[in-house]
């Protein structure tokens, strides 16, 4: 009897799955396996919350293979050592799993390669995480792409694959005498205590919030995406991308389906939409092909940058104290719930570097710490964009001000008195500039801003161009 290993990383789900489905139809014999590894766990970049999202999902997914009969076998250990062991165990010719790009785990499947081909056992990734990957599209001189509207425009020229069928009933499940860990019950038995409550995860959990966002909101997203009290602005769905509990392949086919019944003035949100994922895919192919992503600049002359905020900035910042509403607002609801609305990360990333002229390294490691979503590829990508020093990132002169990004995005304070209850009561007119009516919000308790806007405006322009020269005429904004 052919016996086939599947390797679950960050695909934790049983439907539309490229490697679980490739396993279940050459063996006879599948043999699900996750592995925690003590040197992922031991990732200086780890935070709580991704890690919580990600055991809730492991759990689900224990419980819908079981309901089909198969039995997920959970390990400790180092991959490298775990799964030949396994493999002998149950007489496995191969080990399948879904291709990671990040440079850590690119590291541990070159590990694990090794040692099963030493072992006479077979190892295979497959393509599952996104549509189109590195190698697939490519410049006309033949390099990757690292500005993103070429890159989105080739990403539809290809057409994308149809979700893989779900996985079927064991025929021949693992026996029990194979031995299982139990699934970790939460993440402070490995170490990383959550100090909040986390939404609900796997597999169920996905397709229900893809199915609510793509039967309405999906249609108004091109004008609601930028608002951060819309509750139904955005899908919500980063966390179970970032832990496969849902296929992108799912997501896109459904999405064009929606596209297909869009009534009308509805289909400009379905492709505003669309673009987001692929930026998702950009940034993957970014790290691919540029490793030194995840923890430099992409352009490596801005590594000279003097980046001269201080710690007690960066403190007030990562604390919500600030003094800027919509900053603050941000960092609370981010440090409350593992959350952030995308305008307010840009927000508050261009205010960490552009404005407190603090690395934008530290926030990414402080987003990664906190952040439900976390994920290499989308955070590093993120701030480097907001900084000014990715792939096609925002100028340099490129700042945003925070007072007029809080009343264009969050116009009658909804957001921030959510969140800063010291300006509650504030109107409107006064609640993204309470600095403006020291009379009336002396008693609130609530800082007065910590830096001046248009002096570290200057400050900053002065630090980029210590390294990058002035702008061209016409270029500054
Ligand atoms: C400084 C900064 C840090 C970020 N860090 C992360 C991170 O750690 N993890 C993460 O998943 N996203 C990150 N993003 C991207 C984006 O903010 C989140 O993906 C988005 O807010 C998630 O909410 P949603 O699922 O409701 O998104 P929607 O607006 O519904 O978008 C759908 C999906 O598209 C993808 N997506 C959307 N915007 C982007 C983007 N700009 N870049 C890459 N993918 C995108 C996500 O997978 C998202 O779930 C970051 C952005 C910035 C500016």
């Amino acid at each position: 009897m052919q016996t086939i290993l599947h390797w679950f990383r960050r695909d934790l789900r049983i439907t539309d799955n490229t490697a679980l489905h490739e396993a279940a139809t050459r063996g006879q014999r599948l043999v699900p396996v996750y592995v925690l590894d003590p040197a992922q766990l031991a990732r200086e970049d780890l935070g709580a919350a991704s890690l919580t999202f990600g055991l809730k999902s492991l759990e689900s997914l224990r419980a819908n293979l079981e309901a089909l009969g198969h039995r997920l076998i959970v390990r400790h250990g180092s991959p490298h050592e775990e799964l030949p062991k396994l493999a002998r165990e149950v007489d496995a010719a191969a080990v399948l799993a879904n291709r990671e790009y990040e440079p850590g785990w690119v590291a541990t499947d070159r590990k694990v390669a090794s040692a099963l081909y030493a072992a006479g056992i077979g190892f295979e990734l497959f393509k599952d995480r996104v549509v189109r990957d590195g190698s697939e599209l490519l410049t006309g001189q033949g390099k990757p792409y690292t500005v993103f509207t070429p890159y989105s425009k080739a990403w539809r020229t290809h057409p994308i694959a149809a979700p893989v069928s779900k996985l079927k009933r064991a025929v021949n499940p693992v026996p029990q005498t194979v031995h299982s860990e139990p699934v970790p019950r939460d993440s402070a038995s490995l170490g990383h205590p959550c100090p909040h409550a986390i939404p609900p995860a796997g597999e169920h959990a996905a397709l229900e919030a893809l199915k609510a966002f793509l039967k309405g909101p999906v249609y108004q997203y091109d004008r609601a995406r930028d608002f951060p009290a819309e509750a139904t602005g955005t899908s919500r769905l980063s966390p179970h991308l970032n832990w496969g509990t849902v296929g992108i392949r799912t997501v896109m086919s459904r999405l064009q389906t929606a596209r297909a019944e869009a009534p009308p003035g509805g289909e400009r949100g379905c492709i505003v939409w669309e673009t987001e994922l692929i930026w998702r895919e950009f940034y993957s192919q970014i790290l691919a092909s540029f490793p030194h992503v995840a923890t430099s600049c992409f352009r490596p002359e801005y590594a000279a940058l003097k980046w001269e905020g201080t710690d007690a900035w960066f403190e007030a910042w990562c604390a919500g104290r600030t003094g800027f509403p919509i900053v603050d607002s941000a960092m609370r609801c981010l440090n409350a719930t593992g959350i952030m609305h995308n305008r307010l990360r840009m927000i508050v990333a261009m205010f960490l570097t552009k404005d407190l002229l603090i690395s934008w390294q530290r926030g990414e490691r402080y987003f990664m710490h906190r952040l439900l979503d976390a994920d290499l590829a989308a955070n590093s990508g993120g701030w480097q964009w907001s900084a000014g020093c990715g792939t096609d990132a925002a100028p340099y002169f490129r700042i945003f001000n925070p007072t007029t990004q809080g009343l264009k995005f969050d116009p009658d304070g909804q957001f921030v008195r959510e969140w800063v209850p010291e300006l509650r009561s504030l109107p409107a007119d006064l609640i993204h500039e309470p600095w403006s009516n020291p009379v009336l919000t002396a008693s609130t308790g609530y800082p007065r801003p910590i830096v001046d806007h248009g002096v570290q405006r200057n400050r900053c322009l002065a630090m980029f161009q210590a390294v990058k020269g002035k702008p061209a005429a016409g270029e500054t904004e």
